[in-house]
């Protein structure tokens, strides 16, 4: 089997022969019907050192999958194969309190499991097949995996985000979401499928922004020296409430510290690396300044669910696993529109 996986920190990703996969005890191994293409993919390949991380290569990319149960391992109860699922992507130790509750993104053991999940660590979903602990998939009714693929990281770690948030969103609220890529253009369809909040969106291209506003968003705003002003005055001067950060450079964050109206939120999601110093009078009185790292199981299953009623979806652009690397030289060049979806 081939599968295209990262041999080393720093440098492109490489297709390679593993062999073939068999489902161990308690695991299903997974057909995949599409694996995302994900900008941390990007920063593994050239932002990354050794050492930087708990876990090193190699290992298959892909950690936004989803696809049909192919075979069953000893012990596993319950499933069937055929059934399409998507795979629930952080991995945790399984036993701790938080990935009891169905919070593996925040295990309290992480360090023991050797891997953040499927393609951060371990072998993920850019190949014909997947191995997954059974526990890590989520059944999947009338969606397509192609268009499921992108709700396991795209669409649960924006909801994860607003979900915290939610109590802020009221009517007459106002939502900035910097960024409208992949995970943006998921927020700006959750925003408005479970909340009544006024839907800012702010990105350095005018395509992006085009599809925002058709998808939600009540207003765009091209990134740049003007941008704290015009997005004050969307607000007649009184600031927004939350703020989703999908980029995480030094200038969104200054951008939605500067917006962001007492008691607001300013989530930080993206991992260009920037930072936001706080003091007492910056940002302003009881702001929550806070970063989020993908979402909860019991939350990818709401996700799935807003997805099966048509409330959601995810712009996939389809690549093959032979084109997998133009998808990320496409993402690097800006090019996409919404999420790359491998399919095998
Ligand atoms: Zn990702
Ligand atoms: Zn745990």
């Amino acid at each position: 089997m081939r599968a295209l996986q990262l041999i080393g920190f720093g440098k492109p990703a490489e297709f390679r022969d593993v062999g073939e996969l068999e489902a161990g005890p308690g695991e299903v191994l997974v057909r995949i019907g599409g694996a995302g293409a994900c900008h941390s993919d990007l920063h593994l390949m050239y932002d990354f050192q050794e050492g930087m991380l708990p876990w090193n290569p190699p290992f298959t990319l892909g950690h936004e999958n989803a696809g049909w149960i192919e075979a069953i391992g000893a012990g596993v109860r319950g499933l069937e194969v055929g059934a399409p699922v998507a795979i629930y992507g952080p991995w945790g130790c399984g036993q701790c309190r938080r990935c009891r509750e169905g919070r593996e993104n925040y295990c309290e053991r992480q360090a023991t499991v050797g891997a953040a999940g499927g393609g951060l660590g371990r072998d993920g979903g850019m190949a014909p097949f997947m191995r997954v602990d059974a526990r890590h998939v989520v059944a999947l009714d009338s969606l397509e995996p192609v268009d499921a693929a992108p709700l396991t990281d795209a669409g649960l770690t924006p909801y994860h985000a607003i979900k915290r948030s939610q109590h802020v969103l009221g009517p007459g609220s106002t939502t900035v979401v910097i960024g409208a890529g992949g995970l943006g253009h998921m927020a700006i369809q959750i925003l408005a499928a479970c909340t009544p909040t006024t839907v800012v969106a702010v990105d350095r291209h005018i395509e992006p922004l085009a599809l925002a506003t058709h998808l939600g968003a009540a207003h765009g705003v091209v990134a740049g020296e003007d941008a704290n002003t015009e997005v004050l005055d969307l607000t007649r001067g009184v600031g927004v409430d939350l703020v989703l950060d999908f980029v995480g450079s030094d200038e969104t964050l200054a951008l939605g510290a500067a917006v962001t109206r007492q008691l607001g939120h300013v989530t930080l999601v993206g991992i260009a690396g920037g930072s936001l110093a706080v003091s007492f009078f910056s940002p302003q009185y009881e702001v929550s300044v806070a970063s989020t790292y993908w979402g909860s199981l019991p939350e990818l299953m709401e996700v799935i669910a807003l997805a099966e009623s048509g409330r959601i979806r995810a712009d996939v652009q389809r690549f093959t696993l032979d084109d997998a690397l133009l998808a990320y030289e496409a993402m690097r060049a800006g090019t996409l529109h919404g999420r790359a979806v491998i399919v095998p």
